[in-house]
């Protein structure tokens, strides 16, 4: 059996850039791990190779099992020049560097490596669900393609194994895209007076989002909503008036908000300038930190790190946003061995010590589940 260390390294190896992606022969490559040590495997593909994984041990009826997510796609490699080979997965003082390393093959390894451990002892118990995704990091892309295809079964609770250096997280916000789009009339750039321009409607608009108030909605771990004005493009030509011009919104949602309360609050703000259409949406993760097995979670993982923070909330997005719902909606919690702020930088790297303590995490996690 090899080690996490080991297994992270050589996912790592797979290149699997997103875009395109190129998942496929990274999951195929765990799936016959997972199928040689007892799981039941199948490989769900969404597009050319791309392949989603989910991996299923236990007896049906007795009981839902423990789910450990995490996704096999990373991130471009950025504009400024790597000092190491980002698919090399070298070693130096205690550090695995390459791209994925720490977002998130090192969580990937570390769960896939406490399973297959696991494996005999759990195949009379409810078991264990591994749901290894495609396509995270572009919107979800393979857990929402799960869910909508109903491809996932029930979990009495999630771990996802994205960064957290070990830290229980309780969850995160959710998201809320929107377009604005102002029209105005057009006319020749020497007579402005003759026409309605719509960039001064769009950035009209875009000052009142920067002004916006959302004290009213504000949540005890997560904090307030956010918002960010992406992109905001108008006008053809410097000599004419412009008379369509578009933004792109951004808004983080923290759970307990009403969205279409919120969304009317916003075309409001905005009112007059600009009309706004949602053009993508998922909701904020939240499980209480009281919840019964969140409490052991929390235990287990100040026995093994030493480590004693506060509850958190992640400041990213995860694929439980799409797998919580169409799961039965379990607890679920966010905890991986990468460093969060090492996510998708250049030179990003994990600790080799923080994948050997995630391991061992998991490995009571999953001994608590057989044992409950
Ligand atoms: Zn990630």
């Amino acid at each position: 059996m090899k080690s996490a260390v080991e297994l992270t390294r050589e996912l790592i190896r797979f290149e699997t850039i997103n875009p395109p992606g190129n998942e496929a022969p990274c999951a195929r490559f765990l799936g016959k791990m997972l199928e040689d040590a007892g799981f039941k495997v199948a490989l769900h593909t969404m597009g050319e190779n791309r392949d989603n994984l989910v991996a299923t041990i236990g007896r049906p009826g007795s009981g839902e099992p423990l789910c450990f997510t995490g996704h096999t796609d990373v991130v471009p490699l950025g504009v400024a020049p790597w000092t190491v080979d980002p698919f090399a997965a070298d070693i130096a003082d205690g550090k695995i560097y390459g791209r994925g390393s720490t977002d998130m093959k090192g969580g990937v390894a570390a769960f896939v490596c406490a399973a297959i451990a696991f494996a005999s002892k759990v195949e009379e118990t409810s078991g264990l669900v591994l749901v290894i995704t495609a396509g995270e990091e572009r919107g979800c892309e393979g857990a929402n393609f799960l869910a909508a295809q109903g491809l996932l079964p029930k979990a009495g609770a999630i771990v996802v194994a994205e960064p957290s250096s070990n830290r229980v997280l309780a969850g995160h916000k959710g998201v809320l895209w929107l377009e604005g789009k102002a029209t105005g009339v057009t006319a020749h750039g020497s007579m402005p007076h003759q026409g309605v321009n719509a960039v001064y409607k769009a950035a009209r608009a875009a000052l009142a989002l920067e002004a916006f108030d959302f004290s009213p909605d504000e949540h005890p771990v997560l904090g307030r909503p956010t918002v960010n004005v992406g992109w905001l493009r108008g006008g053809i030509n410097v000599n004419s008036v412009p008379d369509e011009a578009r933004l792109g919104i951004d808004l983080r949602l923290v759970p307990g908000v009403d969205r279409e309360r919120l969304l009317r609050r916003l075309s409001d703000a905005v009112k007059g300038d600009v009309d706004i259409e949602v053009k993508s949406t998922a909701d904020p993760v939240w499980t209480e930190p009281s919840d019964e097995w969140v409490q052991k979670v929390i235990g287990i993982a100040k026995s093994v790190t030493a480590e004693d923070s506060p509850i958190g909330g992640a400041t990213y997005f995860t694929d439980a946003a799409a797998l919580k719902p169409s799961m039965g909606n379990p607890p679920t919690i966010i905890l991986g061995p990468g460093e969060p702020e090492l996510a998708h930088q250049t030179d990003e790297y994990c600790y080799v010590s923080r994948i050997e303590e995630a391991q061992d995490i998991y490995t009571r996690l999953i001994e608590q589940w057989r044992l409950r």
